[in-house]
This record gives C-alpha cells, structure tokens and sequence, in this order.
C-alpha cells in the first residue's frame, strides 16, 4: 500500500454533486490542489503540504534554507493548477523554543513569502517532534484552472527550467566524495541552491492558463509524476529521456547517472504539462518573456502509463516500476 492507495481507500469520500455544488466543491481529493467557488468569477484553489524533520529535510538544515523549501514545496501545488497566490496558514510543531532557531526560520519566511505574494493569516504552535505544515491559498478565473486530468491523444508534453539539480544538490550534501565529480564553485552553488530553495514556477503557472490542457508540478520526478497526469487524462505519455532539459551543473555527472537523476529524482518542483501541438509558438515565446527554459520532451497518445523512449532498452527497463532511485527524503 503506498500513500496513494491509502487516500484513495480512506480519504476520497463520495459525495452527491447536488452537496458539492451547495458546498461550492469544483475539485476535491487527488490533484495538485482542492478548488472551490470562491465567488461568481473567481475559484479558490488550495494545498496543504508538511515536512518532517529527518523525513523531508536533513536535521541540521539552515532554518531559513527551511522556511524556503516549506514555502516553495506548498506553493509550487499552486503553480501547477495556474494559481494566483493570496495567503498561507502554518502549523508549526517545535520540540522546544530556540529563538537562535526561530529568528532565521522567521526571516526565511518572510522573505519566501514577499516572493510569491503570500500573506500569512494564521496557524497553530504546538510542542513535539519538529514538523512544518503550510496550507496556501490562491485563486483563478472560474473554470480556469489546469487541473491534471485534461491531456488529450495528440498533445506535446512539456518541463520548464532543468531537471536532477535538485538531486544533485541532496546528493552533494550526503556524500561528501561527490561522485568524483569535478564540479565548479558556480556548478556546486547552483545545484545547493536548487535543492536548498528550490523555486516554485508561478509565474509560468499563470502564464501557462491560455494553453496548457493538464500540469503538475514534479516532486517525485518526471517518470514517476507523469504517472498521475496519464491516469488522470486516460491517455499514454511518452517521455523521450534524450530530451529532457539539462543544465550546465549536470554536465560533468556521468551521462546514465544524470539520466536516472533527471527521469527519477524529486524536489525539482518543476511544471510537466500538456498542450496542443498548435501552442507551440506560444509555449516558445513564452519561455523567452518568462526567461525559463520550457522544452518539449514527448507527447502523448492513446493508451495508459508512461513510456520512457529515446534510451537503452536496459536503462528503460530500470524504470518500469518507476521507484525512486537511491536516497530519497520524501517517501512515505
Ligand atoms: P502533491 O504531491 O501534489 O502535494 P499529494 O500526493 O500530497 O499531492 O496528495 C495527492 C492528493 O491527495 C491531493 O489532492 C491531496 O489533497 C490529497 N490528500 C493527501 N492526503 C490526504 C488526506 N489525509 N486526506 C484527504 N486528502 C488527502
Ligand atoms: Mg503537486
């Protein structure tokens, strides 16, 4: 049982349609986020996301880097959907109260927050093993929403920024021989930094409203996310591996290795989704006012699951199961 058959087995209640129009529910458990009539015009969209310490974060974490990571993770829920963030609420469970932990938490905060366009307006502080809960609000013209269920036969299958730096970055705060990797100081501070505060792409999110027909935000990685938009949409999506985006930080990782990175590493919190082949000159001239690189990396067709192309068939078979490769902070 993984942690998606557990909410689908207890937590998907069935309801009435003629309850959840009463109750204003547009979308309720299993995408990126919940949406409900905020008014005539606008929807309000929401995600919930919590972070266990020594489950999703190491113990000895800047608590500033920290407060980043909380905010993007929850955040980046809101991107997926084409959200406008409003507010956030926190839910802060803390052994004991450290004001040398608790300033640079609050700093970090702040500042992620004033980033996105998030106010905080409200929570709850209580004792215990140290986790972080964020719930995020946002909101989007009604019926604008790109939930993860409207790929169609036919579409392209897009990722915006790089993809693996995120793992680098873990994997460079874990073994402290690096792979034997000789990377850079820029290389090394970029790949910590993706990992450390990873960016959240609301700005292509809104951006992204007019055209894309289904989004998600990867963070589990590209393999295992597209998983969802596939079962969601009722259609196949073909991944080609030989073109997922690299960046210069991942260049000097071994070419298989950087592959498994790209495909099968979380936390890079960047947007996969699906448009018409008739958006592609949007989607470009998007990526150039956005100043992100968006790269098309398949398409998609009929049939169910995900199929990885344009790499060995060894290799491929690697992800058949789609699991998380190597050392991971976020399984269940
Ligand atoms: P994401 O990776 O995008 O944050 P999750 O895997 O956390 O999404 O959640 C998948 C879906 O299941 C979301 O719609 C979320 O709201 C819902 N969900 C997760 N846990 C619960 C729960 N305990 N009760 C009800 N719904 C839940
Ligand atoms: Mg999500």
């Amino acid at each position: 049982v993984d942690e998606f058959d557990l909410i689908r087995s207890h937590f998907t209640h069935t309801y009435d349609a003629k309850l959840l129009q009463q109750k204003g529910v547009v979308l309720g458990v299993g995408d990126d986020c919940a949406i409900t009539q905020l008014s005539a015009q606008d929807q309000l969209v929401f995600s919930m996301d919590t972070l266990v310490a020594g489950t999703h974060f190491l113990p000895d974490i800047d608590p500033e880097d920290l407060a980043w990571r909380l905010v993007a993770c929850t955040v980046s829920d809101l991107a997926a959907m084409g959200a406008e963030p409003l507010w956030i609420t926190l839910a802060l469970t803390l052994p004991k109260i450290d004001p040398t932990w608790i300033a640079p938490f609050a700093t970090g905060l702040k500042c992620a927050c004033d980033q996105y366009g998030l106010l905080l307006i409200g929570g709850d502080t209580t004792k215990g093993p140290l986790t972080l809960t964020a719930q995020v609000h946002g909101k989007t013209p009604k019926g604008q929403a790109i939930t993860r269920a409207g790929a169609r036969v036919g579409d392209d299958l897009y990722v915006t920024g790089t993809l693996g730096d995120s793992r680098l970055g873990l994997e460079l705060l874990l073994k402290p021989d690096q792979h034997g990797l000789a990377l850079s100081k820029a290389q090394t501070e970029f790949a910590l930094a993706r990992f450390l505060r990873p960016t959240a792409r609301i700005e292509a999110g809104q951006a992204l409203r007019p055209f894309a027909s289904s989004a998600l935000d990867i963070s589990d990685g590209v393999a295992g996310d597209a998983k969802h938009i596939a079962k969601a949409s009722g259609v196949k999506l073909i991944v080609d591996a030989a073109r997922l985006p690299k960046s210069h930080a991942l260049k000097p990782v071994d070419e298989a290795l950087a592959r498994s990175w790209m495909l099968g590493g979380g936390e890079d919190f960047e947007l996969l989704f699906t448009a018409s082949p008739n958006h592609r000159d949007a989607i470009q001239a998007l990526s150039a006012t956005l100043d992100l690189p968006i790269t098309r990396v398949g398409s998609a067709d009929v049939g169910q699951g995900v199929q990885i192309s344009g790499i060995g068939e060894l290799e491929i078979a690697g992800y058949q199961h789609f699991s998380t490769h190597g050392p991971s902070l976020d399984q269940l």
